[in-house]
């Protein structure tokens, strides 16, 4: 095996005992939820181990292995024909790819054809592919029979550096993103940066958006690498990409270790997310979930501008590294200011009718926001004066 990263993420029981040391995941059968916290293995050709993984650190009866046709095809036979091998009962689920299909009814058609096909409380569950297979794969763990164990096996640049990590799980609905899901932590997360090799690459810069996110909220010199090796990580050079892999994880674990459930810090991971998943839902998904998020961060870094939260030149600094992996960086004229502010108003994150936003004060410093809430209400109209026709040119 080449160079292998190992990160341990501990619950937040075993932090409160002070014990974040040497746990080996947990097993099946004990309700589905990584009480001993869990490890993220991140290696080329990882892929292959994931049978012996899978023995360690999620042992089940049998597998349910949810994943898209895409990934399936790609990659599916790989892995079975591997758990098949290492003597494990596989039985996949595949649902087409893409956004629109991480839905209530995808998760009931994946549940229902689990239960037809016999899959007990004796299972585990492993979500392969993008984040849309994490998302739902993770729901359908989280809630099928009370909840089975899963292991994430992620696919996509943007799942390996961030969905994958933390346990939220979920679906969108035809109000907004995510509306429906809830917390399940992983037994286990393999990342095999290997995979990236047939990422197409709008889908890999859309990963680097979540990476930018991950420097502009905690350290402004990954932010400053990123930014040098943008033409090797839009090109998809393995040896950049798993460094920015490694760095990524670090962070995310980092700050889903010191908030599990999202009542502080761990809010900063939402990040030009507000105005981003506004966007993503108005396109009817067909933006990626990283251009949007894109265009959210650098409307969202004016509006901490605008409110003397940020620093003159914030906004500027991110939108040139976004420029630079050739991501978008403005709202397109489809859609107006007020349409997105409006559908912002379907956030979870809104508090008492108010639109909450996580910000930063400069590139790689968080806000910790009013009494140290990590958010900031923001009115409706500073909203839309950051995103309104020439917003980049006026502060
Ligand atoms: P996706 O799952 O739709 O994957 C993008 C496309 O890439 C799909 O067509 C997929 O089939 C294909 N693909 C995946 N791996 C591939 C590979 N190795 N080779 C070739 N093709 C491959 O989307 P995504 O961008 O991975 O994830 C977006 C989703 O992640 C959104 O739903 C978003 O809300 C969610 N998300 C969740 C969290 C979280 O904390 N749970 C965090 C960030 C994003």
């Amino acid at each position: 095996m080449k160079s292998m990263h190992r990160i341990r993420v501990a619950a937040a029981a075993e932090i409160a005992a002070g014990s974040t040391g040497n746990g080996n995941g947990n097993g099946a059968g004990g309700g589905g939820t990584a009480a001993a916290g869990y490890e993220i293995l991140i290696g080329p050709g990882l892929l292959a181990s994931v049978p012996s993984i899978l023995s360690r650190c999620a042992p089940a009866y049998r597998y349910a292995v949810i994943t898209d046709h895409h990934v399936a095809e790609l990659y599916g036979m790989r892995l079975a024909r591997g758990l098949h091998s290492a003597g494990h009962r596989v039985e996949t689920f595949a649902f087409p790819a893409g956004e629109a299909q991480k839905t209530r009814e995808t998760w009931a058609e994946i549940s229902d054809a689990m239960v037809e096909t016999g899959i007990g409380r004796d299972s585990a569950v492993v979500a392969f592919g993008g984040g849309v297979a994490g998302d739902l794969g993770g729901f359908v763990a989280a809630t099928y029979m009370r909840g089975l164990p899963f292991v994430q096996v992620p696919t996509s640049l943007l799942a390996m550096i961030d969905a994958s990590v933390g346990g939220k799980v979920g679906v969108d609905t035809p109000a907004g993103k995510n509306l429906v899901g809830a917390f399940h932590q992983p037994c286990a997360v393999v990342i095999d940066p290997e995979l990236l090799r047939t990422l197409p690459p709008e889908h890999l810069r859309a990963g680097l958006a979540e990476a930018v996110k991950h420097g502009a909220i905690a350290d402004r010199e990954y932010l400053e690498w990123i930014e040098e090796a943008a033409d090797e990580l839009a090109a998809g050079d393995a040896e950049a990409l798993s460094r920015l892999i490694v760095r990524s994880v670090e962070i995310k674990a980092e700050m889903v270790m010191r908030d599990e459930r999202e009542s502080g810090p761990r809010k900063l991971l939402n990040f030009g997310h507000t105005v981003g998943h506004a966007v993503e839902s108005l396109s009817g998904y067909r933006m990626l979930h990283g251009e949007a998020v894109s265009i959210g961060m650098v409307a969202e870094s004016r509006i901490a501008e605008r409110m003397g939260v940020a620093g003159q030149g914030t906004t500027e600094r991110l939108r040139r590294v976004l420029s630079r992996l050739g991501l978008p960086t403005a709202l397109p004229m489809t859609w107006s200011a007020e349409e997105v502010v409006s559908r912002t108003r379907n956030d979870k994150k809104a508090r008492g009718g108010r639109v909450e936003y996580s910000l930063i004060c400069a590139p790689g410093v968080p806000a910790q926001g009013i009494d140290g809430r990590w958010g900031y209400a923001v009115a409706d109209e500073v909203a839309k004066g950051a995103l309104g026709a020439g917003a980049a040119g006026v502060r």
